[in-house]
């Protein structure tokens, strides 16, 4: 994603009520987050939200989850947080941090499911380890998430998307399924695009999706 300086951002985000940015604050939720929501529904992540269409609209469809948006940059997340505001639910919230540092902030089995939608590719003989797929980010997943809980990946790169399937079985996962072509496959259904997949799908590129959980749970 392009890292354009919006003007304002940082205030935009300091002053949201939907944006926890604060490290401190965010750590100190560990183990709690039901408690921002008041309630005991299950919580979703999407990490790497970019401008957030497509949390906000799981948000919408689902009142029974609540959703957390995790987003590295304020020059994305300002455009999520002009969605949230239009938006009269109380499920969905975003925390502006590096999702290196999942496991300071979430609890084990804290977690219902995540997305990962469009994940950057990274060069890999360089810096697997930031890939969002790569062993390391399995393991971090793999201590915030309920036993039963899911992983669900989408991107538009073949090669990310072969070296994601190859982590997934090195990390020790199991996949449910897998396909090359999201949208005319029988898990097309219910499929809520992101900003990234339809500006590929609009220019006739296939989606790739899996979706996994561990095995060793
Ligand atoms: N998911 C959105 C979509 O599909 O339209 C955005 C995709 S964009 C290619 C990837 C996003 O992931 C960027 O906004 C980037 O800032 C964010 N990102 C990448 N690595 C991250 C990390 N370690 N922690 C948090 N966000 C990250």
């Amino acid at each position: 994603m392009r890292l354009r300086n919006v003007s304002g951002a940082r205030e935009i985000m300091e002053e949201s009520p939907f944006v926890l940015q604060d490290e401190a604050d965010q750590q100190a939720r560990k183990g709690h987050w039901k408690d921002l929501f008041g309630n005991d529904n299950p919580i979703w992540i999407e990490v790497g939200m970019g401008k957030g269409r497509f949390l906000m609209e799981h948000a919408r469809l689902h009142p029974e989850r609540n959703y957390l948006g995790i987003e590295k940059y304020s020059s994305v997340l300002v455009r999520a947080v002009e969605k949230r505001r239009e938006y009269e639910g109380d499920n969905v919230y975003f925390l502006r941090m590096d999702a290196e540092d999942l496991t300071s902030i979430f609890d084990k089995d804290e977690i219902a499911g995540i997305y990962l939608n469009f994940s950057d590719p990274w060069p890999k003989d360089r810096h697997a380890k930031r890939i969002l797929t790569s062993v390391n980010y399995w393991n971090r997943y793999d201590q915030i998430l309920q036993p039963d809980g899911r992983v669900i990946f989408k991107t538009d790169n073949t090669g990310l998307f072969d070296f994601s399937l190859e982590q997934v079985e090195a990390a020790g996962w199991e996949l449910d399924y897998f396909t090359r072509d999201l949208h005319h496959s029988e898990y097309a259904e219910g499929n809520v695009m992101t900003e990234y997949e339809q500006r590929f799908t609009n220019v006739g590129k296939k989606i790739c999706s899996l979706c996994a959980h561990r095995t060793h749970r």
